[in-house]
């Protein structure tokens, strides 16, 4: 079976200042996704990234934080007692109930030790470590509640990112219903498991491979620029193979997604980048739907920074991004 990457190139023609008021026509990529239908457009020079952003010692100071050391272990929430510990902990990483939960099943793991950490300088085991006590929750759920299905492990760094805090932190939802995007992406994955007697992204990385959007294989995990992105520089790892739901907490399925986010994230810091969003969807014991970790850009976190959270997020849905999958899929490349 073939995949089908749909798209349709939009025109429109004004008379530009910028051409001395001569007819000028501009082209707007119009793409679907082939999964779900989710439509995405490629809008050139609309993403604003700033050579050398400033961040002042004022925000970065950690007077007061709750994630820092000596404060995480004695001002954060304790678990109930079903999780059988506290805190969670592992390397670095310290987990515990979110005081602001956002359902049923809601934590924070506080990656690192350190209050603020560039995005260049994270390290694998950061990662893996923060992971493991993220899955290791969702399990602890999974066993205690058999109407949760769905869990998201999830990330904003910094506040253009939607981050309230400097500390760097994972936060895990997990319930019976999932989002709106994980609900659509399990929907359109179970419809075509069931229709082709295979998983979509097993498909998608076989078709994949060797082209521009294809980034590169990381162990068990495959890294694919999507052809229909939903924000910039949207870049996804997928465990194809992996049909067990959650992935092994210390295994090397976690191992592979850190690495390959540790990636990820030099690509965007040699940008100049320096913020973004991270959702890992799981969904319980359902072979359609591997683990998948999408990570994508937000804007440059300075004193003057600009949402790019426009209308078309906020309100549409619409993915909006200034540059093709296929242009920053070969250029992420590099990092891997
Ligand atoms: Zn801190």
């Amino acid at each position: 079976m073939s995949i089908d990457f749909e798209r349709e190139v939009q025109e429109t023609t004004f008379y530009s200042p910028l051409e001395e008021f001569e007819e000028t026509t501009v082209e707007t990529e119009v793409r679907v996704d082939p999964l779900t239908g989710r439509t995405a457009r490629v809008v050139t020079d609309n993403f604003l990234v700033s050579e050398s952003p400033e961040i002042s010692e004022e925000v970065l100071d950690d007077e007061g934080c709750f994630f820092c050391p000596g404060t995480v272990e004695e001002a954060t929430p304790q678990y109930p007692d079903w999780v059988g510990t506290d805190r969670g902990k592992s390397g670095e990483a310290t987990s515990f109930p979110n005081l602001n939960p956002y359902g049923a099943y809601s934590n924070v793991v506080a990656l690192t030790e350190e209050h603020y950490v560039p995005i260049d300088e994270f390290t694998t085991q950061q990662f893996a470590d923060g992971l493991c006590a993220a899955l290791q929750y969702v399990r602890d759920v999974f066993d205690h509640d058999p109407d949760a299905r769905f869990a998201s492990v999830n990330m904003n760094f910094l506040p253009s990112a939607g981050s309230s805090l400097i500390h760097p932190h994972m936060q895990t939802l997990v319930d019976g219903r999932g989002t709106n995007e994980q609900r659509r992406v399990a929907e359109a994955a179970r419809a075509f498991y069931d229709e082709n007697d295979e998983v979509y992204w097993s498909e998608l990385a076989l078709q994949e491979r060797g082209g521009d959007r294809y980034v590169a294989e990381i162990g068990n995990v495959h890294w694919l620029a999507p052809f229909a992105p939903t924000h910039h520089r949207h870049l996804v790892g997928v465990a194809a193979q992996i049909h067990s739901g959650v992935p092994e907490p210390r295994g090397d399925v976690a191992h592979d997604f850190a690495e390959g986010l540790v990636n990820v994230l030099s690509y965007y810091a040699s940008l100049g980048l320096n913020s973004f969003n991270v959702a890992m969807f799981l969904e319980r014991d359902d072979p359609a739907l591997p683990p998948l970790l999408n990570v994508t850009a937000r804007s440059v976190f300075d004193e003057h920074y600009w949402s790019d959270a426009t209308f078309f997020t906020a309100l549409h849905d619409e993915g909006v991004v200034d540059v093709a999958p296929e242009e920053y899929g070969d250029a992420a490349h590099d990092f891997f």
